[in-house]
């Protein structure tokens, strides 16, 4: 059990550096989930009161605390973000056909359900100032499209890396035609905007607690929002639309996508401790910016006065010309030594897979995935650690 460490009580334990005498350094991950050491207790419970199937109390628990955390009325907890997102669609009414719009600087997975239910993605650049999806061009977009007369049947803003998408822009921007908005909030989980949570101002919030993820249960998602009804319909979906009654009843098909009470024990194990995590990232990039920011030619994502992002991942960019290195080379440096890092996410704009695809803009998260590289964030990461990430990157730039 010697990975089953538990958090840093105080961020400000990781600082400051101190040169490590070891002499074999363990390979450092970009993001490795982080355990409390409560989750083995969580689980002997789970296992002890005989639950494993979804019916059992414990996910309705762990929706409890997550609508807490995520400031929303109602929350369904299922087994990944993609099916969260899925639902999202479904319950938006996503037909074959229709246009579903978000953030190009994202993940596949935000559109993937959308594409295999026939719709149509089109991608939108991002702003430089946020990295998430640019509410001027939305605005612009949506007039457009308006005139054409061919709006889309949802907007998905996208939280990037821990930062979240402006919700009240974005929401007027939508309001003005009655377009409703999903929120890919995945990897926003514990980020701000305005004051309130990520995804805050949406109709539907789609989250994750993938391996990786601020949160993380090993598999499993959830989707929040304000309205009973759609939570309680996406319930339902979830759960093969079962109808209430004493045999097998169906009005129509759903989906297996229920979270299993083993995964919601260990979400319960992890979440009282979000805020902590939250401020053992910051304190991660404070270090990265404070070591590193100096260097000519690196930049971090900048946080806009309107929002506290968590630094799920701190995002560098890296100018060649200035820095004397490129985002590849610096990557490769890296992982020599037994660090991951990995370049920004490829637009979809970009994929192959949307060659097709119709879009407005793209440059601006283009050179964001050009120069862009994501840093070792892992909450858990101690400050020797950070130390060596930090050190071949110095030497890089000397050399
Ligand atoms: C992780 C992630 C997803 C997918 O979540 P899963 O739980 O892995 O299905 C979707 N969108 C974004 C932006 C993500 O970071």
């Amino acid at each position: 059990m010697a990975h089953l460490q538990p958090i840093t009580e105080h961020a400000a334990q990781i600082l400051p550096f101190r040169r490590s005498s070891a002499p074999r350094p363990e390979p450092l991950a970009l993001s490795p989930p982080q355990f409390e050491g409560t989750e083995i207790e969580f689980l002997r419970q789970e296992l002890a009161s005989g639950w494993l199937a979804p019916a059992g109390p414990t996910p309705r628990r762990f929706e409890a605390a997550l609508s807490a955390a995520m400031d929303q009325p109602h929350a369904v907890a299922v087994n990944s973000g993609t099916a969260a997102l899925h639902l999202g669609y479904h319950l938006l009414g996503v037909q074959p056909g229709d246009e579903v719009w978000t953030s190009t600087l994202t993940f596949v997975a935000t559109v993937a359900p959308a594409v295999q239910m026939g719709a149509t993605p089109r991608f939108l650049d991002v702003d430089p100032q946020s990295w998430t999806l640019d509410p001027a061009l939305l605005r612009q977009e949506l007039a457009a499209a308006a005139r054409r007369g061919r709006l889309p049947r949802v907007v998905v803003p996208v939280d990037l890396y821990g930062q979240a998408a402006d919700m009240p822009a974005i929401r007027a921007a939508c309001g003005e035609w009655g377009v409703p908005v999903l929120s890919d909030s995945a990897c926003g989980l514990g980020a701000l905007q305005h004051g309130r949570p990520a995804g805050h101002g949406a109709d539907l919030v789609a989250v994750s607690f993938n391996g990786n993820k601020i949160v993380s249960t090993g598999g499993g998602g959830a989707l929040l929002g304000p309205g009973e009804a759609r939570i309680a319909r996406a319930r339902q979906l979830a759960t093969q639309a079962r109808e209430p009654a004493p045999h097998y009843q169906h009005e129509t098909t759903g989906y297996n996508y229920a979270m299993s009470c083993v995964l919601a024990a260990i979400g319960l194990a992890q979440l009282p401790s979000l805020e902590r995590r939250v401020a053992a990232r910051r304190a991660i990039f404070a270090r990265y910016r404070e070591e590193l920011a100096a260097l000519p030619g690196l930049t971090f994502m900048p946080e806009p006065g309107w929002a506290r992002a968590t630094r799920w991942l701190t995002a560098a960019q890296i100018d060649p010309a200035r820095f004397g290195a490129g985002r590849e080379a610096l990557r490769q440096a890296l992982e020599a030594e037994g660090i991951e890092s990995r370049p920004v996410w490829k637009p979809l704009h970009l994929q192959p897979a949307f060659r097709d695809a119709p879009r407005a803009g793209g440059e601006v998260a283009a050179g964001f995935f050009e120069r862009g590289l994501c840093l070792p964030s892992g909450s858990g990461m101690s400050s020797e650690a950070q130390f060596r990430a930090v050190a071949t990157l110095r030497a890089l730039h000397r050399g």
